[in-house]
This record gives structure tokens, sequence and C-alpha cells, in this order.
């Protein structure tokens, strides 16, 4: 089967190929990782793998989908990772396959209020690529 069949396969099996389907967030099926963790498609996987490796590197606890609530509406947002170093150095992950309307206001939101930076990864899980880091200013309190 050629690229032109697994696409038109693709379409087959989700009704649209960018649509949302049964199958879970926009087509993608669930995808664990080395650890065991069910992540939302086979990028996240991926990512999650990279954080691994970057975890045992540099000392670093990850921790997956872990509250922040932006703003003092407290608009929760979930991202993908959180990495903690020894110090208390934090930062954040969040894989995008696909941007959302959603995504992009708390992005937004994150650009002014997230409490550390927050790394943006893209590409697909054969090549998973950081884009773009957000570093929120430093709160005044
Ligand atoms: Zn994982």
């Amino acid at each position: 089967m050629g690229f032109r069949g697994e696409m038109m396969a693709a379409w087959g099996r989700r009704g649209s190929f960018y649509g949302k389907s049964s199958d879970g967030k926009f087509g993608n099926k669930r995808s664990q990782c080395s650890l065991g963790h069910s992540h939302r498609s086979k990028l996240e996987s991926a990512v999650c793998a990279e954080y691994q490796q970057r975890a045992r590197i540099d000392n670093l606890v990850l921790t997956c989908e872990s509250h922040v609530y932006l703003t003092d509406a407290h608009i929760l947002y979930i991202p993908d990772f959180k990495l903690r170093a020894i110090d208390g150095t934090e930062f954040y992950g969040e894989s995008k396959g696909f941007e959302t309307p959603e995504w992009r206001i708390k992005k937004r939101l994150w650009e002014h209020y997230g409490p550390a930076p927050l790394e943006i990864w893209k590409g697909s899980h054969s090549n998973p690529k950081l884009v773009e880091v957000i570093t929120p200013p430093v709160k005044k309190t």
C-alpha cells in the first residue's frame, strides 16, 4: 500500500483525517511509553521518552499532567509534563500535534501568567521537535 493508499485508509478509519473521532482527541490513539503512562498520542509518548532521558541526565523529577491554574480566575490548564530540579526550579512541557482554539488561548494565558517556562513540542512521534519555549515574566508579588 503506497502513501495514497494509507491516506485513504486513514480517512476511512477516522471519518475525517483531522476531525475528532471516537479513537480519542483528533484521531490520535492512546500510546503507552516505557514508564507505562497512557499518553493521548504517539507524539506525547515520544516527548515523554525525551523528558525521561533528560530527567535521568539532569536529575529531574518528571510528572505527567499536573494541574496548573492560570490567572485570578483559576483557569485550569493541564500541561503534559512537569519537570522539577532538586533546587526547586521547574519547567513544563506540552506536545501539540494539532493546535486548537482552546490551546491558543491557554498559550496566551501562559505567556502572561504561567508559573514557569513551557516547552512546546511538535513534529511526529518518530521525530519530535522542541519548537518554542514560552518564558513568562517573573511575578512581582
Ligand atoms: Zn510517559
